[in-house]
This record gives structure tokens, sequence and C-alpha cells, in this order.
């Protein structure tokens, strides 16, 4: 059989990088677009690139042609909550309108199935846990509406044009390559996994945000799921699109399973073998008490389950941060 050309745009990203590297050895030909405003070529060296915006719909034309894409696995967007309270137009212009374009190079040159990075932020406030798909989705930032608009783009245009799509809502995406050949990188960078880490490396200090929340221990829960579990994912959902029904679904990515931050400190302390040292802070706004994920849709309709568990994560964090502390880049 012919290898499928794939176009993953933002595949020069943290979840991007790792789901070339696993389509490459699941028998696809990855082409790679990043605008390397946030990625970084260095995490796809070995695969085709081109340094295009989104926003260029000739140029993305272009490449569609030019490698006779099969389908389109799309992550570029810009992802910091707080950010995009401050500057909602940022994150509109790039993840809505970025992504209109994107739709419309893949309509003029008829590309008809895309999978796309979406969040847990869809859904706002949980109202209650495990949140499954029928959960409301309120919310509660601009960076979750920009998401959850393009998810309504998705459905209107699969309504009145054809298009396949699979809407992948990631909860706690963690964890790197086992090879630590890739890993998390962001700059600046506000996740905890990596926060903690580099604490323990000596390269920063690290504050729990609010330890006065409805939780068993009083700080936040979230679901962690590794990053290789969601690049698997993307690969289950490009197998969706081969028969002959239309697809047009959001699904959510996790591990149905809930760690508070101090869980995740003690899981950091054993498998560095480190003592984390913190300060206890105010909670950071617009963060939710618990978010975790029901994956049973996920089971059901793509055949997924997550392989990885809050140790796996660590380890492959820990084995990445040290390799690179602080990332792909170099402060
Ligand atoms: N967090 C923290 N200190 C940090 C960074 C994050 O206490 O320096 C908390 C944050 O408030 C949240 C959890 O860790 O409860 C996960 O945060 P992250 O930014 O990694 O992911 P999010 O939940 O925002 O997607």
């Amino acid at each position: 059989m012919k290898t499928k050309n794939i176009l993953v745009v933002g595949g020069a990203g943290y979840i991007g990088s790792h789901t070339v590297k696993m389509l490459a050895a699941s028998g696809y030909q990855p082409i790679v677009v990043d605008s390397l405003v946030s990625g970084y070529k260095e995490a796809v060296a070995k695969y085709p690139f081109y340094q295009i915006d989104m926003h260029d719909t000739q140029k993305i034309g272009e490449v569609l042609q030019k490698h006779e894409i099969e389908a389109v696995v799309h992550f570029a967007a810009f992802i910091e909550v707080g950010e995009s309270q401050i500057d909602p137009q940022k994150y509109y212009e790039n993840n809505v309108m970025g992504t209109l374009s994107l739709l419309k190079a893949m309509r003029q040159n008829q590309v008809d199935k895309i999978v796309f990075s979406s969040t847990a932020a869809t859904y706002g406030e949980p109202v209650y846990t495990p949140i499954d798909e029928k959960h409301p989705t309120l919310p509660i930032n601009t960076y979750g509406k920009t998401k959850l608009v393009v998810e309504g783009i998705l459905a209107d245009y699969a309504r009145s044009y054809g298009l396949n799509y699979i809407a992948l809502r990631y909860f706690n995406a963690s964890g790197a390559d086992f090879a630590a050949d890739i890993g998390e990188s962001h700059k600046p960078e506000t996740h905890l996994v990596p926060i903690i880490l580099q604490s323990v490396l000596g390269l920063r200090s690290f504050k729990v945000f609010g330890d006065d929340y409805k939780t068993k221990d009083g700080t936040c829960v979230r679901d962690y799921i590794h990053v290789l579990d969601l690049a698997s994912a993307h690969i289950k959902a490009l197998e969706k699109f081969a028969g002959n029904k239309q697809v047009a679904e959001s699904i959510n990515l996790g591990n149905q399973k809930g760690y508070s931050i101090l869980e995740v400190i003690k899981m950091v302390e054993k498998v560095t073998g480190k003592k984390v040292v913190y300060e206890l802070a105010a909670r950071r706004p617009g963060d939710p008490a618990v978010l975790i994920a029901s994956s049973e849709k996920a089971k059901k309709f793509l055949g997924w389950s997550p392989q990885y568990d809050l140790q796996d994560i660590m380890a492959s964090a820990w084995k990445w941060h040290q390799r690179k502390p602080y990332g792909f880049n170099s402060t």
C-alpha cells in the first residue's frame, strides 16, 4: 500500500513533535509545517519541514498539492491561558483565523480529513467528574473559547462540506519520549511537571498555587496523560478516517485518574530520589479544583486506552530534563 502523507501543522511543538515521530514509526510519512513562533526545528530535524504560518493559505495549499496530503493533523495554536486573558485578539487571530485559513487551503485542494488539538479547557468549571463529552462546554478563559469556536467551525464544515474531523480534547499532557531525544519545552515554561523537575535540578524555585481547594489535600487535582499516549490517539484517529462513513467527533484524552499536586510531588521524589522544596502561594486565577476525563468514548470510538501512568510520565520527563534541563531553550 502507498505510504500516506500526513501534514502536521504545528509539528515542531511539544505534542506535535512526539506525534510526528510516532507517525513515522507507524508507517506514515509526516510532512511538518510550523511557523517556529513557539516550535523547535531541532525537534523534527529528520522530517520534511516547511516554515510556514498557517495564515498563508496559498503556501499551505502548495504543500498539500506537492505532497499529495491525505489528512492534516493540526496542533498549531497559542496555549497560554493567562496570556489569552490579557490579549484575546492574539488568540482569536491565531487559533481561530489561522485555522480558518488552513481549512480554506484544505478545501481548495480537496483534503477533507483533519485531526484537531482541542482541550479540557473547553468544559470550563466542571459540574461533575469524570468529565464526559456530554458535559456542558462553558470555557472560562479565551484559550478554551478559541478551541471551542474551532470545534464549532469543524462541525459546520462537516455538515456543509463533508469534512471529516476528530477533535481531541487533551487533559494534562506531560512526560517525554523514552529515548529523551524530544520532550516538553515551552518558553516561558508554565507547566507543572517541567517546573518541578527544574526545581529539583536547582534551576528555579517552585510554588504550589493554592492549598485551600475542596480536594483530598487542598491542592488542585489533574488528569496527567503521557504525551506518547496522546500521540498514539492521533494515529487511531487517522485510522478512523479509512472507512467510508463520515467522521465528526470530539473526544477526551485522559487517564480517568486524578492526582493532586502534593501527590505529583511525592511521585517526583520517588522517581528522582530527591526532595522537592516548595513554597505555598495564592491560587492561580482560572484553575478549576478538579479536572478528570472520562476516557470511555476514546476507548469505544477509537479503541484507544492509555499505556502509561504517572510514574512513567515522571521517569520519562526526568530523563529528558536531566539531558536538557531547559528543553530546547538555552535558559
Ligand atoms: N501549578 C503549580 N505551580 C506551578 C505550575 C502549576 O502549583 O508552578 C499547578 C496549577 O495551578 C494546576 C496544576 O499545577 O493546578 C497543573 O498546571 P499546569 O499549568 O501544568 O496545567 P493546566 O492544569 O493549567 O493545564
